[in-house]
């Protein structure tokens, strides 16, 4: 077995790999870029060496670097991870040259796999079903519309070295067409310098379905099962799942044996991806082979109990795969949710800066992957598994260079109700402060009625948030049962007031049991009765609750129980009341006592600054381009200024007619959230 191993990435998936390296005893060696100085998965590693600035082009995108951090280290092995070199046959053919072993697969089948047009003619000839399509090069846009029209809309404008959802247009008509083909062009020749467009059939109702193949050197492959990424957002994935509640059986073998076809058919070794589109009646189409480990693998690992990354550094030892295709067995469910620092509040803008908390919830290991084995069926939360695959820790800082996905958050239950609801419970028990972040969003989708029911298509995302992702609206019930619970904190957090050392006893203020609680638009009138082991709280004079807890002031998470059902809120003290998060809706609950409440509808209203003529940078970033001058008149939805972070250049447009009046930034300045980047007149 390899000695040592150097794992050429950051963030969680290298904390993820180092995580397996040391189960097998193999020690392990980070690489890391400035901006990485102080990350977790330096922390994690026997050795570290320093590779350069912070851009992934001057650090983590250098192949000779990485190669002499290699050498210098006496690393036997690489794993690259996902993204940056993983899928670059130079970096396979590189490492080979000098003799060290690439954890991946051969540079031939990358190179193969690693174009989409060169793939769907080999998958076509494995007997793998393609999406109907034109598979040549499509050089002007007459071309583009004549073959659309053959193809037939909808149909979808592709580069063929796309990836990360990037340089893809549906078009609906010869004008989609029209429009998309350039544009298409640029951001392919812009994103990965190949501006090759193809055209295929776009699949109506499509679900994303992939298959987990492994191989090994010795010409065994088998598929552990597909996952279902039909959660995504602007064609990045969000939310993935395993098994997927769309397939039977039939299907689900149907498609594991063409993606084994096409695995065996580029001599591929290592765990691969092959990813499939499927439409409404369970027809599946290929739509590209990763050949690398994939992002949302914990789902497989957690329905298997195989580990994924041993395997892949097994066979890159040689051994053959000591287990068959009967060997694999599926259960239960499991569910991943991505972790991204992007504020869904902002129109998912990225988000950087301090974590001033990273709290992740416990993780618990159950299912296949526990010793006690699986006796019985059952759908409480207490025998379900969590995982968490973090790249980062509290008082870490998220910088603009990379990627804004920082974890993972997976669970596993023995049905796909009971891994959801494991999912919003530790989703409740996820503390992130300091960055704008997806959970309440994530939240959410746990709690969509389509979601829940299966009905999901890659269209989700925008179908059910036409305009962005806004408050959450709790029903009425669990509303009424989140002021319950802030109504018994607001009187234990009164009642210690009393209590501050100093007050003479005799002269303790008393705390009144009646209270008006204010929470969005709602009033509702509140009684409190304490006694030792909890409260019983009457609510607009209806039935009353029994509420028991755990919490206490300064707590940030509170393990309430109303009814006997037990809720996680987590509590931040605010002037008058509490703000409380809760299943990604954002609260905030104010108590007056009945006086008080008088008084204060006496008090005028506080009207926010006006920032309408202003254009306020919405997140820490890069200036790249201003798009108008002093003085230009612009429209509604018209492109004033281009902000990049993490990867992404965002556009900011123009909210409503109007003339620009100051521009206070050029090209290149970096900006802070709220800095003012122009004022209109
Ligand atoms: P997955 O299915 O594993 O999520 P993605 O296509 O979303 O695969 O990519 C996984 C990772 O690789 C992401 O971090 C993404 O940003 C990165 N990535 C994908 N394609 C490219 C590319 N062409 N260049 C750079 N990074 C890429
Ligand atoms: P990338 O390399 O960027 O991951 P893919 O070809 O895997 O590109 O496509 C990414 C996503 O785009 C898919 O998950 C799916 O949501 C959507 N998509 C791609 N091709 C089609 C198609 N022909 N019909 C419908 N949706 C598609
Ligand atoms: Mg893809």
């Amino acid at each position: 077995m390899f000695k040592k191993l150097l794992i050429a990435n950051r963030g969680e998936i290298a904390c993820r790999v180092i995580r397996t390296a040391h189960k097998m005893g193999i020690s392990t060696v980070a690489v890391y870029s400035e901006a990485d100085k102080l990350s977790l998965h330096t922390q994690m590693a026997d050795e570290t060496i320093y590779i350069g600035d912070s851009s992934a082009r001057q650090s983590y995108l250098v192949i000779e670097k990485i190669i002499n951090a290699a050498q210098e280290s006496g690393a036997d092995a690489v794993h690259p991870g996902y993204g940056f070199l993983s899928e670059n046959p130079r970096f396979a053919k590189a490492l080979d040259a000098v003799g060290i072993i690439f954890i991946g697969p051969p540079s031939t089948a990358i190179e193969l796999m690693g174009d989409k047009i060169t793939s769907k003619k080999i998958a076509h000839e494995a007997g793998v079903n393609i999406v109907p399509g034109f598979m040549g090069l499509i050089n002007d846009v007459d071309e583009a519309i004549r073959i659309s029209k053959d193809i037939g809309y909808p149909v979808m404008l592709k580069a063929s070295a796309g990836g990360g959802g990037k340089g893809m247009r549906i078009a609906w008509c010869d004008q989609d067409v029209q429009e998309g083909f350039h544009s298409s062009k640029n951001e392919a020749a812009s994103s990965f310098g190949d501006d090759r467009i193809f055209i295929e059939k776009f699949i109506t109702h499509p679900r994303h379905i992939e298959m987990q193949v492994l191989s090994d050197s010795c010409g065994n492959c088998i598929f552990l099962g597909e996952r279902e990424c039909s959660i995504q957002r602007r064609n990045q994935k969000v939310v993935e799942e395993s098994p997927s509640s769309f397939l039977d059986e039939s299907t689900r073998n149907a498609m594991g044996r063409q993606a084994v076809a096409l695995a065996k058919a580029v001599n591929y070794v290592s765990a691969g991806t092959v990813e499939f589109i499927v439409d409404k009646d369970k027809n599946f189409y290929f739509l590209e082979m990763n050949t690398r480990l994939q992002v949302e693998h914990p789902v497989t690992e957690l329905i298997t109990g195989i580990d994924l990354v041993e395997q892949m550094i097994r066979v890159a030892n040689g051994e053959s795969l000591a287990i068959t295709q009967d060997d694999v067995s599926v259960t239960g469910w499991a569910v991943e949710n991505r972790l991204y620092a992007e504020d869904p509040f902002r129109d998912f803008l990225p988000s950087t800066g301090r974590l001033t908390r990273y709290r992740p919830p416990a993780e618990k290991v159950a299912g296949p992957l526990s010793m006690d084995g699986v006796s019985s069926s059952t759908t409480d939360v207490s025998s379900c598994a969590v995982r968490v695959d973090t790249g980062v820790f509290e008082g870490g800082e998220i910088s603009i260079h990379y990627d804004p996905m920082i974890a993972k958050l997976c669970t596993w239950g023995y049905d796909r109700m009971s891994a959801i609801e494991a999912m919003r419970v530790a989703l409740d028990c996820f503390e992130v402060e300091g960055i704008g972040h997806n959970l309440p969003f994530v939240s959410a989708v746990m709690d969509h009625p389509r979601f829940i029911s299966g009905n999901i298509t890659t269209g989700f995302i925008s179908e059910e948030y036409p305009e962005g992702f806004t408050q959450v609206e709790l029903s009425a019930d669990c509303l009424k049962r989140i002021v319950v619970c802030a109504a018994a904190m607001n009187q234990f957090a009164e009642i210690r007031r009393t209590h501050v050392s100093g007050l003479v006893h005799n002269n303790v203020r008393k705390v009144g049991k009646a209270w008006l609680a204010t929470v969005l638009d709602d009033q509702f009138k509140v009684e409190v009765t304490t006694d030792p082991e909890g409260s019983v709280i009457v609510l607009d004079d209806c039935a009353p609750y029994r509420v028991t807890s755990d919490w206490t002031p300064g707590n940030t998470l509170a393990n309430i129980c109303v009814n006997g059902t037990s809720m996680v809120l987590k509590v931040q003290m605010v002037t008058g009341g509490f703000r409380i998060r809760f299943r990604g809706a954002d609260l905030n609950i104010q108590f007056h006592s009945p006086r008080h409440a008088e008084l204060a509808r006496l008090m005028p209203k506080k009207v926010p600054p006006d920032t309408s003529k202003l254009l306020l940078c919405p997140m820490p970033g890069l200036v790249v381009r201003i798009d108008v001058v002093r003085g230009q008149k612009v429209q509604e939805g018209q492109s004033l200024c281009t902000i990049e972070a993490m990867k992404m250049e965002n556009i900011l447009r123009a909210e409503r007619i109007g003339v620009v009046k100051t521009i206070n930034v050029v090209a290149n300045d970096s900006l802070a959230v709220d800095d003012v980047i122009m004022e209109f007149e």
